[in-house]
């Protein structure tokens, strides 16, 4: 298996995919072309616990690494890391619904999923190409990538990470999660502006020459653990594999039959890990794009305009607060047909302009495919309260976007095909918003007494890991503009 970028032709090793992040000419690794899984696979696969589909899944992709290899990054990222070594189940929530709860790791968001086994798919990868170069990852974070790739990072013999969050783009939660990492290998740093802004200066610093040079006088080489890294991509594609063999197994599908997927969108890497399970053979029939109010892949997916030029808004589901979703640029080349000049001639007018039109074929594609809905903060609030009223579910602000979504498609379409909703965090990760949702009692100050709030209201434990927060000290407290984020980095690696 070669990957390709998503702007040049160059064929590499999923090695030096993983390694390098970012193709050189700042284009996406994408496989050239995909793995199937077969059906009598797929009755195998059903009988097996998640690290051994994890294993089924990385051995397609990953064929430059050894099957000991894989093993030992798989085992070293499921076991014991998460509760009950369940990474990814499915909860009934009634009405044909079932939710694929991702939250169940050491930071209580999806990225665990990805960030727990990417240092080792990375630190495998770089005594595979022998450089003998430390791995300095560099992360945008719009609140949970952060804190999952620090939990996933910390400590990590030679590699190094730094940080860069919105100051006031994350919640108090997740600032805490992150301003209070220990390990001698962090550092983790506020910039005075929104996602964007720290998303697109880690993008400058990756391919600015001046850098690389000075990393490689320290014997240093940058790497990514945003999801434009490939290594990102395939852990998430392992859970929708991982999800259709447990509706196989417990019997809600037969072989073949076919599911809807929603999924809470920003970077627009979750939903595309099931765009790619879908090309593995996973039958499922359409992708609901759910957003907040930055609703910028909504209306690209109703009209096949992709346009940033728009008001930002700061929501109660943070973390999809993105207006250019990095992802996307691996589905305009499938939209494209693997045509790399397409792509690189819609990046460049994303660059230049904010905004680009996909050709109507290409349109056509997308909208055979998905489904693009939005729903505001009041929606988000009006599914928490339901749900649990309805079935004394739980859910955070990202999950009741999902949840609003899925009802919008089938107020829509009329489409009650069996829906599995992507839950992305534990709802104690976005307290103040959730119990808003649910009591008109007046909120304690304090943000732990709120976690103890939710879990009276709710009748379920605050996950130890956000309890556990709790008189942590503050390590990082250093705020900058985006202009200085390459000196910052400088100054820290130096
Ligand atoms: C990152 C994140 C998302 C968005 O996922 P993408 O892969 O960027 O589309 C949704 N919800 C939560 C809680 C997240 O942390």
């Amino acid at each position: 298996m070669l990957f390709t970028g998503t702007r040049s032709r160059n064929a590499v090793e999923s090695a030096f995919a993983i390694a390098s992040g970012l193709a050189a000419d700042g284009g996406l690794f994408v496989p050239q072309d995909f793995p199937v899984i077969s059906t009598a696979e797929f009755e195998t696969m059903k009988e097996m616990d998640y690290c051994r589909r994890a294993e089924t899944v990385l051995a397609k992709y990953l064929t430059d690494y050894s099957a000991g290899e894989i093993k030992y990054c798989v085992q070293g990222a499921y076991k014991g890391t998460f509760d009950n070594d369940l990474p990814a189940p499915l909860t009934d929530i009634g009405s044909n619904r079932k939710v694929l709860e991702l939250w169940h790791g050491p930071t209580c968001a999806f990225k665990d999923l990805a960030l727990q086994l990417l240092p080792y798919l990375l630190t495998t990868a770089l005594k595979k190409l022998n450089t003998g170069r430390q791995a300095v990852i560099l992360v945008a974070t719009s609140g949970d990538t952060g804190k999952a790739a620090l939990a996933g990072f910390a400590g990590v013999k030679d590699t190094q990470i730094v940080v860069f969050y919105p100051r006031d783009g994350v919640s108090d939660m997740q600032k805490l999660q992150m301003t209070t990492q220990p390990g001698n290998n962090v550092t983790v740093c506020a910039i005075a502006g929104n996602f964007d802004d720290a998303q697109n200066g880690v993008k400058a610093i990756f391919t600015d020459g001046e850098m690389k040079d000075f990393l490689h006088q320290n014997n240093m080489e940058f790497s990514s653990a945003n999801s434009i890294n490939f290594g990102r991509l395939v852990p998430q594609i392992v859970y929708y594999v991982s999800a259709y063999c447990d509706l196989l197994k417990d019997g809600s599908l037969r072989p073949g039959e076919k599911f809807n997927v929603v999924v809470p969108t920003g970077n627009f890497g979750n939903i595309l890990a099931a765009v790619y399970a879908k090309k593995m053979g996973v039958p499922i029939s359409r992708f609901i794009c759910a957003s907040n109010r930055n609703n910028v892949l909504t209306d690209f997916i109703r009209t096949g305009i992709y346009d940033r030029n728009r008001q930002f808004y700061t929501t109660e589901s943070p973390s999809m607060d993105i207006l250019i979703s990095s992802n996307l640029e691996r589905m305009l080349h499938l939209l494209a047909d693997g045509n790399c000049e397409v792509v690189s001639g819609l990046m460049a007018e994303l660059k230049n302009t904010g905004k680009y039109q996909i050709s109507g074929k290409m349109l056509e594609k997308l909208q055979q495919d998905f489904y693009g809905t939005w729903c505001d903060d009041e929606a988000g609030r009006a599914a928490i309260a339901a749900i649990f009223k309805e079935r004394h579910y739980l859910c955070d602000t990202h999950t009741a976007v999902a949840l609003a979504a899925g009802e919008n498609y089938r107020r829509e379409t009329g489409d009650d095909t069996l829906q599995v909703i992507a839950s992305t965090a534990s709802a104690y990760k976005f307290a103040p918003a959730v119990l808003q949702a649910l009591t008109d009692a007046a909120l304690p100050a304090d943000d732990f007494e709120k976690l103890q709030l939710l879990s009276q209201i709710s009748d379920t434990r605050i996950p130890e890991p956000l309890a556990n927060l709790r008189g942590s000290e503050i390590l990082h407290k250093e705020c900058i503009a985006k202009e200085e984020m390459a000196g910052f980095i400088r100054r820290n690696l130096e």
